[in-house]
């Protein structure tokens, strides 16, 4: 049984931690390969012999159906395992590089991959597996020391994850402190040779202050506001579907959801229609009684979506905008013919509201989306090559996808990364293992005096008549 009821951890067991995972790391354990195979693969079958504990989890913070919990934690972090299982030799291995000139005799110059050291990790409540694991996985294929500070929005998951973590990974090298504000502020007093935090950029102003009092490297993999361009001659059937799936998985609690829709006024009216019938194949019309469909995390963002919801001056609501407080239920929204500077398009809306943006074409388009902050994900729906190829080379995000949303997130040779104020460096795949990895410049020479000779143009006294540019 799972249970709601977090321990937060103390000063004393803090500091604790953070001595253990540094100490650990400075003994050299963590760096040879065959314990690094060894804790991915317990981290392996700690997902495959507790997965029902892990749905259980899920459900119960989030009403996660069995199958979201499968196709967007389990299946996405088995595959970061399994791909670092693959390539860890190969990721690890020192990669020599082609001396310059000036050093081509007696030389060998190459990159060691070492790792960065003790590192925090520093994860939130939407996806709390996925998001925890997956940089749990680059920082052991890299061979560091992480301490792991799960999200205490997601009780069940955390405390999931604290027992099984435990029990399954070395105690010494990879610990869980739990806590909220309070006791991540004491953690990030301490030094860390990389902090690695997924979520608001509110927050991320605070652990970036904290790393700057230590000169630490972070990763931040933050959201943002991720627009969906609808080109007027797309197959409003197909994009719509997508278009829904992505604003509902989750309950639309999920970083790279669509945020709100561009559209023609032309096209508007039949993307609608193809929008109500994607909802209620997925869900039924009434989504509040499908299993499939999930709830909102908390009474605090319950409120925060219904108060947009309510309060936004424009548009109207032309598909759900049910909520039921008991329940923490939202409907899957649609708001339409919204006004730009409405308050549904000030911050990330995190939920399953989906508003709809009237533009007069795509230079409208584009120009509405660089008015505001680089989204982490930027969706185009055309067949047309030139319509997508315009969206893309005029505008920033950390992600494109064309012609459906989410979708992306799965691919481990993809990075995956915000850009600007969504995010800093990027994950999955050998991202993953680099971010966790110093790349050490490494130059080796022999002491031979042929080598030396060669090299010698270097050395007074000059004698310019040798020297070409
Ligand atoms: P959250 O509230 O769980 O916070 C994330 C972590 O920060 C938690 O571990 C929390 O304890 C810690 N934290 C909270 N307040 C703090 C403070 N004052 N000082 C130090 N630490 C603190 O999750 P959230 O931020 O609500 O997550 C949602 C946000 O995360 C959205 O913006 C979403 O887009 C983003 N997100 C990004 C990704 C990604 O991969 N880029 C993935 C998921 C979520």
């Amino acid at each position: 049984m799972t249970s709601n009821v977090l321990h937060f951890h103390t000063d004393a067991e803090i500091h604790k931690a953070a001595e253990t995972a540094r100490q650990t790391f400075r003994s050299g354990i963590t760096k040879p390969l065959k314990y690094r195979r060894h804790q991915l693969e317990q981290l392996w079958r700690l997902i495959d012999d507790n997965t029902d504990l892990i749905i259980e989890a899920l459900k119960k913070d989030l009403h996660k159906h069995k199958n979201e919990t499968v196709l967007g934690e389990l299946v996405p972090a088995k595959e970061e395992i399994n791909d670092a299982l693959e390539h860890l030799e190969e990721w690890a291995k020192d990669e020599k590089v082609v001396p310059a000139l000036i050093n081509r005799v007696g030389v060998t110059c190459l990159k060691r991959k070492e790792p960065k050291g003790a590192t925090l990790i520093i994860s939130p409540w939407n996806y709390p597996f996925f998001l925890t694991i997956g940089p749990l996985v680059g920082a052991i294929a890299a061979g560091c020391t992480a301490v792991i500070k799960p999200s205490e929005v997601a009780p069940h998951s955390a405390n999931v994850m604290t027992d099984l973590f435990a029990r399954y990974l070395d105690n010494s090298a990879y610990i869980v402190i739990n806590g909220a504000a309070q006791e991540t502020t004491k953690l990030l007093e301490y030094k860390w040779d990389h902090i690695f935090y997924t979520g608001n950029g509110t927050v991320a102003k605070i652990i970036m202050r904290a790393a700057a009092q230590h000169l630490t490297s972070l990763t931040l993999e933050l959201g943002g506001k991720s627009p969906a361009v609808i080109d007027e001659h797309a197959n409003m059937t197909v994009a719509a579907k997508r278009i829904a799936f992505g604003k509902s998985f989750n309950a639309g609690q999920t970083c790279v959801a669509p945020d709100y829709v561009l559209i023609t006024a032309k096209a508007q009216d039949k993307f609608i229609k193809e929008l109500k019938k994607a909802f209620e194949e997925l869900y039924s019309k009434n989504p509040q009684n499908s299993t499939d469909y999930g709830r909102i995390i908390n009474n605090r963002h319950f409120h925060r979506l219904s108060k947009v919801l309510h309060e936004n001056k424009s548009g109207e609501i032309v598909i759900g905008g049910q909520t039921d407080e008991k329940d923490l239920y939202i409907a899957p929204t649609v708001i339409a013919n919204v006004d730009r500077d409405d308050k549904l398009m000030e911050d990330e809306l995190f939920g399953p509201l989906l508003p709809m943006i009237q533009v007069a074409d795509v230079d409208d388009a584009i120009e509405y989306i660089n008015s505001k902050d680089e989204p982490l994900a930027l969706y185009i729906f055309s067949s047309n090559k030139k319509f997508a190829n315009k969206v893309m080379d005029s505008t920033r995000s950390g992600a494109i996808l064309v012609n459906d949303t989410l979708m992306h997130v799965a691919e481990g040779n993809l990075p995956f990364g915000g850009t600007g104020p969504s995010g800093m460096g990027s994950y999955h795949g050998k991202k993953s293992f680099d971010a966790f990895s110093h790349e050490r410049s490494t130059m080796v020479k022999d002491l031979n005096p042929v080598s030396e000779a060669a090299m010698s143009v270097r050395y007074a006294p000059y004698n310019d008549t040798n020297l070409k540019v």
